[in-house]
């Protein structure tokens, strides 16, 4: 992992949910607050400047991966068009896209990759793509759309994810933008889900045996 990301250790305990506004109906089922939603927003500035500059002038087609990616994406979209505004003399031009993917279930992988739904991809042919992803895990469903993405015949494809996790097992995968490289430990929140719950949580948090007991299919 380059020095470029932030490094949350494995010893690291997160904040306590009493620090910070939690909704009611998830208190008992939260470890802890890993990444409270201010931190995500300064690190997102940052991530969008690097992108800024590396792009430039290029148009740029971002790919939002649904669901989990839905936040950080806005998020990152509103800030590289901040800085369309802000600097006059070189400015991004910026088609949106969304493809949905589904691999997960409890909080266990399928080990089954499936396209889900999204807009018709013939559309990247020759376009510069950033795709935009909320986690890499075992870096197998990234590296699976990564091929899928090839045949459409993009002209160059960049990949941005929120969160790459330290795991065994991983394919080794690793981002062009990373926001926090994190523990191996099941996160839920800013999008993210448990079986469809907690994407309206703001903060990034740990869930407990409890919440997933509660929220299990
Ligand atoms: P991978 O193929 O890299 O193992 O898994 C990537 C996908 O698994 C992510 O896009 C996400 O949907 C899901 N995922 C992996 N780890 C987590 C996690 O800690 N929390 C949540 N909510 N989803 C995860």
């Amino acid at each position: 992992m380059s020095e470029s990301s932030i490094r949350i250790p494995d010893k690291y305990s997160g904040y306590a949910l009493s620090h910070f506004c939690v909704p009611k109906h998830y208190e008992d089922d939260l470890e802890d607050i890993m990444i409270p939603w201010g931190l995500i927003q300064d690190r997102t500035e940052r991530l969008a400047r690097d992108i800024f500059q590396d792009v430039r002038d290029e148009p740029l087609t971002a790919l939002c991966v649904l669901k989990g990616g839905y936040r950080f994406y806005t998020d990152l979209l509103d800030k590289i068009t901040t800085l369309n505004r802000s600097h006059g003399s070189v400015s991004v031009p910026i088609n949106v896209d969304f493809i949905r993917l589904k691999s997960y279930e409890n909080d266990e992988s399928t080990g089954q990759i499936r396209v889900v739904g999204g807009d018709n991809l013939s559309g990247l042919r020759g376009q510069n793509v950033l795709v935009v992803e909320d986690i890499i895990d075992t870096g197998r469903t990234m590296e699976k759309l990564l091929a899928i993405l090839a045949n459409h015949g993009p002209k160059s494809v960049r990949v941005a994810s929120l969160l790459v996790k330290r795991r065994q097992g991983s394919t080794g995968y690793r981002p062009d933008y990373t926001g926090f490289e994190i523990p191996d430990k099941f996160v839920v929140g800013y999008a993210l889900d448990y079986n469809e719950y907690f994407r309206d949580l703001n903060h990034i948090c740990v869930i407990n045996e409890n919440g997933k007991k509660k929220y299990a299919i």
